[in-house]
């Protein structure tokens, strides 16, 4: 296999080590690319090219009209290799290809909307108290911007913040997922196609805790752009104070999914089971904390078992399946810890808890999906983020009693309700201190606008208008 390789300055560039890594399908654990292993020296290359092309190249001079025509061709491009991409992604986390299609869709929107936003700010002029005086409000791009990125969505996450940068002229240092790496490398090479000048978008592979940590403490990089766990997160934001750069945190999440008594049941069970079994529930607005009232709950729980025991598990190349592996045997591990403690804590097993007997499926990364119930707001399977396909359901009598179980925890990401009461709606949303808030609905996010967590989800948005101001002074 050829090697895949970094790109610094313009070119692809080999780790100063020359170690490599493998990377791995989580259906079959078969060696699917080799890719440069860096290390914290060529971390300091590329941050250095991107120093250089930040302060003395053209991209931040170059009017954002011709910028947003750039993103423009790299959005046409991205939808020209959707497929293969798509394909790629698929490969190398184990979703479905349906959902990397989704995906793919999804990112060139993504690159059409900050390219229509390069040049949309032209600042703002202030009533000057001085006679004879202009005071003017420039918008100004940040500088050299760091971006570590995560497995679970390895291109949308990456593309969340390679967009808004570009169109606000920064110039950036990527980082992907060591073990996802294979999509950023790709549309790094679609960059240079669009012809995007070289120093202005650099490819760093490797661990987090050396190329990652680099880019964090360095004090040429003016922004740090985080997308992963919390207590990454929290090491990030304090190696950023080295030179007090700007930080933006997305965090995880424990997202409440709750069902009033008069919800609409059929669509509800169906957004139940939407929230939480994309990507075999490794999503940060995963819903896997349903919460049920009285009312309904004995005939919610018991569809859902119906509902997820025929859910298909298998190889997420193959057109059918619909749940695909865990992204590796860590992180299988993590999830199976999680099903041991819910079961030791009093939660009862209602589904699933194991690995399908599925001969098939025994090289996969696999865990079947697993319903609990019988749960209590102070349970570690409640609070914490599992990350995998298990849902927890709490039983509740009254909307205080959601609201403020729902309330008590540290996250603040996502969450969302069913119910038909408009005076319900109105003082839910309002309730609720979530970033996003679906009412009648769920898991649904829109480029145009903002997303983002409340508490320790983390820290500025994406997206949306204010996902561009994030990368501008
Ligand atoms: P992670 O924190 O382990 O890793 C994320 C990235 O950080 C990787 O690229 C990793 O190499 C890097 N990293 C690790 N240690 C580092 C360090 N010390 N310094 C700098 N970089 C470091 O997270 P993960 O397991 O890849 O992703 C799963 C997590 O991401 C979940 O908690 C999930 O909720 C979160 N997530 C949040 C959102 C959101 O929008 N809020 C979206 C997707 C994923």
């Amino acid at each position: 296999m050829t090697e895949k390789t970094m790109h610094i300055d313009g070119v692809w560039t080999r780790a100063g080590s020359a170690a490599t890594r493998d990377i791995i399908n989580p259906f079959d654990q078969g060696v699917i690319a080799v890719v440069s292993e860096g290390g914290r020296e060529d971390a300091r290359d590329a941050i250095d090219a991107a120093r250089q092309a930040f302060d003395r190249g053209p991209w931040p001079r170059t009017p954002g009209a011709e910028r947003g025509r750039a993103l423009m061709r790299l959005a046409g491009l991205i939808e020209r290799d959707a497929e293969e991409l798509a394909r790629m992604e698929t490969l190398n986390t184990g979703k479905t290809l349906e959902e990397s299609r989704w995906d793919m869709a999804d990112i060139a929107g993504i690159f059409r909307y900050f390219a229509g936003l390069a040049d949309k700010d032209g600042g703002e002029v202030i009533a000057s108290p001085v006679p004879d005086s202009t005071s003017l409000v420039v918008r100004e791009p940040v500088g050299v911007c760091g971006q570590i990125s995560p497995w679970n969505y390895p291109l949308l996450q990456a593309a969340w913040k390679l967009a808004p940068a570009l169109a606000a002229g920064c110039t950036v240092v990527m980082k992907p997922s060591e073990i996802t790496p294979l999509t950023t490398i790709k549309v790094t090479e679609l960059c240079v196609e669009a012809g995007i000048p070289d120093g202005v978008v650099n490819l760093v592979l490797g661990p987090g805790a050396t190329v990652g940590a680099e880019l964090a403490e360095s004090p040429d990089v003016d922004l740090i752009s985080f997308t992963g766990g919390i207590e990454t997160g929290k090491t990030i934001m304090r190696a950023a104070a080295g030179n007090v750069k700007k930080v933006a945190l997305e965090l995880g999440g424990k997202n409440p999914n709750i069902v009033f008594d008069d919800a609409d049941f059929e669509t509800a069970l169906d957004y139940l089971l939407n929230g939480v079994f994309f990507h075999a529930g490794q999503i940060c607005s995963a819903g896997a904390r349903v919460m049920l009232q009285d009312g309904i709950h004995d005939r919610m729980v018991e569809a859902l078992r119906e509902r997820m025991s025929r859910i298909r598990l298998g190889d997420g190349m193959v057109q059918g399946t619909r749940m695909g592996p865990l992204i590796s045997a860590a992180h299988r591990a993590k999830v199976e810890d999680y099903i041991r403690i819910g079961r030791e804590e009093g939660a009862r097993l209602l589904l699933g808890g194991g690995r399908p007997s599925d001969p098939a499926l025994a090289r996969g990364f696999f865990v079947e999906p697993t319903l609990f119930t019988d749960c209590a707001n102070d349970m570690r399977i409640v609070q914490e983020e599992v990350f995998g396909p298990v849902i927890t359901v709490e039983r509740f009598s009254t909307e205080e009693e959601a609201l403020r179980n729902a309330n008590s925890t540290i996250y603040g990401l996502s969450a969302g309700f069913w119910t038909r009461d408009p005076d319900r709606i109105r003082r839910m949303s309002a309730g609720l201190r979530f970033g996003t808030v679906w009412v009648n609905d769920f898991n649904v996010y829109f480029t145009q606008a903002p997303w983002g967590g409340h508490k320790q989800s983390g820290l500025g948005r994406e997206l949306g208008r204010q996902g561009l101001e994030e990368y501008t002074e």
